[in-house]
């Protein structure tokens, strides 16, 4: 076992060399599978287990059907159709009754590979065809006295391509069975320490393998996946810590000691309203986070409207109490204009100078602006990423607030924290919560701070999935809404990869919208327009001047027009729902009943009626986003795919496994309380439960790292 990570293992044989596989398979393997080791085909796990216990008999099929195996003989085979409507269809008996099987494609090679009346075994999903059942590409094998119904079976996922070269699941089956009877399998490397091991009481590597292809029971087999999830995520979570407590020694941060005028004189005198309990906590964690020494990487998480702006402002003022300047970086003019004018309000109150700068600022007025912030005579500075150009030098910037953090790559940041020698403490802001596991996961470092509460007073927002079919009914509600003196949003997504035709969309509806409404002002604002002619649209709605508007997504984020009750997203079934739970935070700000509409097509498939049915369902924006979550999985989220950490989890589901992320979590911190050296450090404080490791222990974990990540970015560099 000594230097075991240095010399070639079982594990990382060629996968040619293996018994049945040879050359031309290991190409097939390579190509199509990407197995290449011995190692990738024992982690290449069936997506689905089957009961092989029994053969089932035709006539017992009813209702819906799982997988399942008969035995029998095909009676005959006929070609029918021609062209793409081709098939072909064997009449198949077991005696019991008989079925069809049908092939929509690989008709030549099937037709020459099947004969009538020879015994078969037949394994597939029996489905009810204009009341006669059928079973479409089934696995079909000669059946062998010799191998009797077994338990259960793993099914590998294969593609059309290896199917059609011959490469079927028994195939793949036998590949696997004879790596699993090799002297070499039985002493693989275990990749989990001992202690982690008998502490979680997981089966050893190669019994969770055996487990993993060939199911014992299905209590085993959930052991075995537990600990293959558990080992994924541990080495995940592992990773992560290491790279952050190296930054948090590294990175020393500004410490605001104080709580001073600035704070005080607001709080007590010029706030508006009272604080939720949710803002005020929040705000003592930022708080407490800024007086440690070490730099605050804080999520701002909370619900569109919970009142993240007035945390992100008082938090400023701790900032400038300590002689510090301040930043909040919006994603776009519109709402930089708005959050300019929202916090040189409140900011004027106490004689704080507050500035805008974004993309459209003149160079005058830049210029000025750029000399206000080398002196320290502006305090807080607002603006889109045109914060971010090199030009743009702080006297000393103490706060960086980010809003809407999905919109920002996370290398932007990090080219924010090189303006100063130490950078300043960093907030995020979003509406777009995810859950905290995963949160810790995708962003490292990052700590979390969640607004689970909205301001007193808020109506529910009424809404309503709809189709073309209800056009008038919904035509004569945003008539009375418009009689009432109130306003419309009507959102189109952006449909089409090219940017004509998706203006040309958002015309038509333009136009429609003209003839359904004659002689009402509407305004019209898209992302490709001038940001002056977007500023005139969009300020006309603002004041009240036009009553409807019509737009693409570029009204998302954070417009605050309280007169808006009506928020029509037409093919709603084309957005994310965290993209609708935003767009339906548009209205419902003042304080008259609102809607949300949302037009779909008539016939909707079973994925998008629950996406949609959860919008009308609840408008708890974390539920939604869980939800959202599930059914998408996290490789979609928003915000994974700029952050530049590429989850190549094969097993693991950071959606759904967040017991076992949070288990890999803990031991992860374990370890490292144990094993400062891991991470680099030379002693840690004692912990209760610190897991010390032994020299195999370790040997263990620097393999399975370097293996894992060494050839990856570096992502803690940039969280
Ligand atoms: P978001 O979290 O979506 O950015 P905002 O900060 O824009 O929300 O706040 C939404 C609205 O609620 C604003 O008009 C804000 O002034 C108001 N608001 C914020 N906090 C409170 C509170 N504690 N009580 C009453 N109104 C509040
Ligand atoms: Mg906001």
């Amino acid at each position: 076992m000594k230097n075991s990570g240095m010399r070639s293992r079982f594990e990382d044989t060629d996968i040619k060399f293996l018994k049945g596989v040879g050359e031309t398979r290991a190409k097939l393997f390579a190509s199509e599978l990407n197995i290449l080791t011995f190692r990738d085909l024992l982690n290449y796990f069936p997506f689905r287990y089957v009961d092989r216990s029994r053969f089932y008999q035709i006539r017992e099929f009813q209702g819906e059907m799982p997988l399942l195996q008969i035995r029998g003989h095909f009676i005959n085979f006929t070609t029918e159709g021609e062209g793409k409507a081709k098939r072909y269809r064997g009449t198949f008996t077991d005696g019991s009754m008989m079925m069809d099987v049908v092939w929509f494609s690989g008709i030549k090679t099937i037709s020459s590979m099947y004969v009538p009346m020879k015994d078969y075994v037949l394994f597939g999903k029996p489905t009810l065809y204009k009341s006669y059942w059928q079973m479409a590409h089934p696995e079909v094998e000669p059946y062998d006295p010799d191998r009797p119904p077994s338990g259960f079976q793993g099914v590998y996922s294969l593609t059309d391509q290896t199917r059609r070269r011959g490469f079927g699941q028994r195939m793949i089956q036998k590949a696997v069975g004879n790596l699993l009877a090799m002297p070499g399998f039985a002493n693989i490397q275990e990749t989990l320490p001992d202690e982690i091991i008998e502490r979680y009481r997981f089966p050893s590597l190669s019994q969770a393998y055996r487990e993993l292809h060939n199911p014992t029971s299905p209590d085993n087999l959930r052991k075995a996946r537990e600990r293959m999830k558990f080992e994924e995520l541990f080495y995940l979570e592992l990773q992560i810590l290491r790279y952050s407590r190296r930054r948090s020694h590294t990175l020393r941060g500004h410490v605001f000691e104080k709580i001073g005028d600035y704070f005080n004189r607001y709080y007590s005198e010029c706030i508006p309203f009272e604080l939720t309990g949710a803002q005020k906590r929040v705000l003592k964690e930022i708080r407490a986070d800024m007086k440690t020494g070490r730099q605050m990487n804080r999520l701002l998480q909370g619900d569109v409207g919970s009142g993240k702006t007035m945390v992100a402002f008082m938090s400023m003022l701790m900032s400038a109490d300590n002689g510090f300047q301040s930043c909040l970086m919006a994603p776009t003019e519109i709402l930089a204009g708005q959050h300019y004018e929202t916090v040189k309000e409140w900011g004027d109150k106490i004689g704080l100078n507050v500035a805008l700068l974004t993309g459209s600022t003149r160079t005058k007025a830049r210029r000025e602006i750029h000399a206000g912030l080398i002196s320290g005579d502006i305090h807080i500075i607002v603006g889109t990423h045109a914060l971010l150009e090199e030009k743009v030098e702080f006297r000393n910037l103490g706060l960086a607030v980010i809003d809407e953090q999905h919109r920002f790559g996370v290398a932007q940041r990090a080219k924010m924290w090189a303006k100063g020698t130490i950078p300043p403490h960093v907030l995020v802001m979003t509406a777009t919560p995810i859950p905290r596991t995963l949160a810790m996961t995708v962003y490292g470092d990052l700590e979390v701070s969640v607004i689970d509460q909205l301001p007193p007073g808020r109506k529910p927002i009424e809404t309503w999935l709809r189709s073309d079919a209800n056009r008038g009914e919904v035509n004569r509600h945003i008539w009375r809404q418009i009689q009432e003196g109130r306003q419309i949003y009507i959102v189109y997504p952006l449909i089409h990869e090219n940017e004509k035709l998706n203006l040309k969309s958002l015309e038509e509806g333009l136009e429609r919208t003209r003839q359904t409404f004659p002689g009402i002002e509407i305004s019209f604002v898209h992302g490709k327009m001038k940001p002056a002619e977007k500023d005139y649209q969009m300020q006309k709605f603002v004041e009240g001047k036009s009553r409807i508007m019509v737009a693409t997504t570029v009204i998302e984020v954070g417009v605050n027009v309280p007169n808006a009750t009506v928020m029509v997203i037409e093919n709603a079934e084309r957005f994310g729902l965290s993209q609708l739970h935003q767009l339906r935070g548009r209205v419902g700000r003042g304080a008259d009943r609102s809607w949300c509409i949302l037009m779909s097509k008539e016939q909707l498939g079973g994925t998008t009626k629950k996406r949609l049915g959860i919008m009308t369902a609840t408008s708890d924006g974390f539920l939604i986003s869980e939800a959202d979550l599930k059914l998408r999985g996290p490789g979609d989220m928003e915000g994974t795919q700029q952050s530049g950490i590429a989850f190549d989890l094969k097993i693991a589901n950071l959606a759904t496994d967040g017991q076992i992320v949070s288990a890999a979590r803990k031991a992860a911190e374990d370890v490292l309380a144990g094993n400062p050296q891991i991470a680099g450090e030379i002693q840690d404080a004692d912990r209760d439960n610190a897991v010390r490791l032994d020299l195999a222990g370790l040997n263990i974990l620097a393999c399975e790292l370097k293996r894992r990540f060494d050839k990856k970015v570096d992502w803690s560099q940039i969280s």
